[in-house]
């Protein structure tokens, strides 16, 4: 019996009418001799089956190290200091280690922004994308190597067969990626988190692979959490988008109405900022300054010293979320 069929996960489909995923709370510190500092602070997040909730902002705002975080892959300093990401009934943070390994080779799946990080350089890559489906479905070799190729075929790599038994090396960065995206996809998750999956690929094999990911959310059910920069792939792709700034959820929407107008400053400042055909030879509305240090974050609202419209209480007082129509939340003083 594979390790993970022990666990507790509710099945696909018998999760009820509640959200797949539900991060509370979700807190992440680094501890330094210079004293602590909150890349994620206070996060919360619902994705349900079959849903693509894009995480966005400018980098350095958090949503790496939120989806790290989710999966307990923080990286030391960091710590999880508080919160929850219940998945399919269970909390991924209280996992034991062994539990969490088995988790995200079977149910969970990363892609990461760096494919070189996550394959393994001695190995053929047919075994690495093999593997999974080896380990949790109990093939046998060659049943799971036609799956890794079938499934190298699906996110465009031509020649699939000779890409079997080349070492990572061997191939170009955009092939790296697509080998990995391969290995995420292969035994259909019923959670996907990707970083910025798309960033090295042309447009056309981007595409590919945004329609393998909308094909595995509508089919299987698949809760995706799609962090990007890229509010082009949002509008693509995303039913729902959750905008992050300095650490903090700042704004979450159902997609078309974000693209209507989004309710926070930041989120406007973003939309601003996206080219498109009629600004064409127009200078693009950027947000003044940069994304704060997180050793020296503004107080009140992080945003206000960027903020267009700042007033009495921005710089003072934490504005909490407030809910706003259409099951919008906004974190923002004009909407008290
Ligand atoms: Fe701007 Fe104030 Fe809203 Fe922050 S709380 S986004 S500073 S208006």
């Amino acid at each position: 019996m594979a390790a993970t069929d022990k666990q507790d996960f509710i099945p696909p489909g018998e999760a009820g009418p509640g959200p797949l995923l539900s991060v509370e709370g979700l807190t992440t510190v680094f501890e330094l001799p210079s004293g602590r500092l909150t890349a994620v602070d206070g996060v919360d997040l619902a994705v349900a089956g079959g849903d693509i909730v894009a995480v966005v902002g400018e980098s350095g705002c958090g949503k790496t190290m939120l989806s790290l975080s989710v999966l307990g892959l923080v990286p030391p300093p960091g710590r999880v200091a508080s919160g929850r990401a219940v998945f399919a009934g269970r909390d991924l943070l209280a996992l034991s280690e062994r539990e969490r390994r088995a988790a995200r080779g079977a149910k969970v799946s990363m892609i990461f922004q760096e494919p070189m990080t996550a394959l393994n350089p001695v190995l053929p890559v047919g075994e690495q994308v093999a593997e999974p489906v080896r380990v949790h479905r109990r093939a046998s070799k060659r049943e799971a190597l036609a799956a890794a190729e079938a499934m190298l075929a699906k996110v465009g790599l031509p020649d699939p067969a000779r890409v079997l038994s080349r070492y990572p090396h061997e191939l170009s960065g955009g092939q790296r990626q697509r080998v990995m995206i391969a290995m995420a996809l292969i035994l259909s998750p019923q959670l996907l988190i990707a970083d910025e999956p798309t960033t090295a690929l042309d447009v056309t094999v981007q595409r590919q692979i945004l329609d393998l990911v909308e094909g595995l959310s509508r089919d299987a059910g698949t809760a995706v959490v799609l962090v990007t920069h890229n509010l082009g792939v949002v509008a693509q792709v995303a039913d729902a988008v959750a905008v992050m700034y300095a650490g903090r959820l700042v704004e979450d929407a159902p997609v078309a109405l974000f693209f209507d107008g989004p309710a926070h400053p930041y989120g406007q400042g973003l939309l601003a900022s996206l080219p498109r055909l009629a600004d064409r030879g127009r200078r693009l509305a950027a947000i003044p300054g940069m994304v704060p240090n997180l050793s020296r974050l503004p107080s009140g609202c992080h945003f206000h010293p960027r903020c267009p419209r700042a007033f009495g209480p921005c710089a003072g007082e934490v504005p909490p979320l407030f809910s706003l129509a259409g099951g919008r939340r906004v974190r923002c003083w004009l909407y008290a």
